[in-house]
């Protein structure tokens, strides 16, 4: 298991605000977490903060708690269904701090406190003043801490605060040299080092796929159960005549493509052929720290909607209408572009997820030209063209950059809306509604009720292409292009 620690924006604002004194002297403070468990990664992330009262603490240059303020705090904690956290500054350090002797000594012994009225393992944090940069470990015993290898602040900017230990920057490549001139290598080591969920390999999360690996990142994953076909091929730019013959699954074309382009030294291809409508998908995509949400059916995207804001990953999401007048003659597109995070309005609120029509997805309903007839409602419209698919990858890659890289020192924007017939971009004047439950329930983890259930089709899907037996010359010409590949990543 790995660990980490996330926090929205405006928590961790609360919790910096109160950290870092004007006199310049260090300070304390609780709160309270949730955990968030994916399949390798379990975070915790903070939900309430509890400010200390009257006498709770000593600040003397060396602040520290008083027993009376744990106490207190726990219970609260406890009260909720939390786990309790207790929180330092090291007013003039910069990066990733470790403990000192007496830190370690505070956090041991409340540690046996905390476990006791909370049940769940004490949270410690430190907050370096020079640069606001945080550090967590987990005590799962008195003796030695656990610690986490990032800690995230989720906003409209993604923040992130790394254990070189745990997560080593990675070396900067030849290759990398225009891409680390155009941001620099501060932001180079925290991009490269994000673990990245591209779900849907169509032709917008392949190109997304391949365009992050030529980036520098070291993980990429991704998710999806489909095979390539015939008729994908005007759209998904590398996938080949041989993968839609041999009907290759898409993970294992955007592997071969995201191999191809990567330029990091070592390179983690992540392949998930599963649903992210199922406990199994939702589970894999928790141990990701940014998600590109490239499917376009509302049963999904309700998913990826729900996990941006239950576990604090920033969901970035899109996608493209094309419309034609009754003779055929195209009419305009409408490509979308928007990331959700706290402070940002989730899918429903911008109106990109009708809510009602989750159930008809997952139904089947949506496909049935019976049903579609009988209540007058228009079929999906399947059009795309690879003229304007680039459009929506490039859309949402813009939304990474500046979630990543925060370009002028904003992060990503209202929700977009590219219009092509006029060429107008427009930002969404889209607020969170005032019952939007989506984002009520931001940071609660592993308390969260999703519209993932488990089911066998897709199952099915994967199954029976594992097993079907391809045509001799197929397999012979697979083979090569295997070889052919091998050898170009072993000599070059
Ligand atoms: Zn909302």
């Amino acid at each position: 298991m790995r660990y980490s620690v996330a926090m929205a924006g405006e928590v961790e604002a609360a919790m910096r605000d109160h950290l870092i004194r004007e006199d310049g002297q260090e300070d304390v403070l609780a709160a309270t977490y949730v955990l968030s468990t994916g399949v390798e990664r379990r975070t915790a992330l903070i939900r309430s903060v509890i400010l200390p009262n009257e006498g709770d603490r000593h600040v003397h240059g060396n602040a520290s708690f008083t027993s009376g303020y744990v106490l207190r705090a726990s219970n609260e904690a406890r009260a909720a269904g939390h786990g309790l956290v207790l929180l330092h500054s090291h007013p003039a350090s910069r990066g990733w701090q470790f403990l000192s002797d007496m830190d370690w000594d505070t956090e041991s012994e409340y540690e046996r406190v905390a476990r006791a009225i909370t049940k769940m393992p004490l949270l410690g944090m430190t907050l370096g003043g020079r640069d606001t940069s945080w550090s967590a470990r987990f005590w799962f015993d008195r003796k030695v801490p656990t610690w986490a290898e990032s800690v995230r602040s989720v906003s409209p900017k993604l923040s992130v605060t790394w254990n070189d230990e745990l997560r080593r920057i990675p070396v900067n490549t030849r290759s990398q040299q225009r891409t680390v001139s155009s941001w620099g290598e501060r932001s180079q080591a925290s991009i490269a080092r994000l673990r990245v969920l591209v779900v849907g390999g169509g032709s917008v999360g392949l190109d997304i796929a391949q365009r992050l690996a030529a980036t520098g990142l070291t993980t990429v994953g991704v998710m999806d159960y489909d095979a390539v076909e015939a008729v994908n091929l005007d759209r998904m730019i590398g996938a080949t005549r041989l993968d839609a013959a041999l009907g290759r699954s898409k993970v294992d074309v955007a592997a071969r493509l995201m191999r191809s382009s990567a330029t990091a030294e070592s390179f983690e291809i992540r392949r998930h052929e599963t649903s992210i409508t199922d406990p199994v998908g939702v589970s894999a995509a928790l141990d990701y720290d940014v998600i590109f949400s490239c499917v376009d059916r509302p049963w999904p995207r309700a998913v990826l909607n729900a996990l941006a804001y239950t576990d604090l990953i920033p969901v970035i999401d899109g996608g493209i209408a094309l419309d034609t007048f009754a003779d055929g003659r195209m009419r305009n597109g409408i490509w979308r572009a928007h990331t959700l995070v706290p402070g940002r309005p989730c899918m429903a609120c911008i109106g990109q997820l009708v809510v009602g029509e989750i159930q008809l997805d997952k139904q089947g309903l949506l496909d049935d030209p019976v049903y579609i007839a009988g209540t007058g409602r228009e079929l999906p419209s399947r059009q795309n063209v690879a003229a304007l698919s680039a459009s929506v990858s490039a859309a949402l890659l813009a939304q990474f950059v500046s979630l990543t890289a925060h370009p002028g020192g904003r992060g990503v924007p209202a929700p977009l809306r590219h219009v092509l017939s006029t060429h107008t971009l427009e930002h969404s004047p889209a607020t969170t509604g005032l019952y939007c439950a989506y984002e009520k329930a931001t940071a609660s983890g592993d308390t969260r009720t999703t519209v993932a259930e488990h089911r066998d089709d897709w199952r099915t899907v994967v199954h029976e292409r594992a097993i079907r037996k391809r045509p001799f010359p197929l397999r012979v010409l697979s083979a090569l292009e295997d070889i052919l590949q091998r050898a170009i990543s072993r000599i070059l």
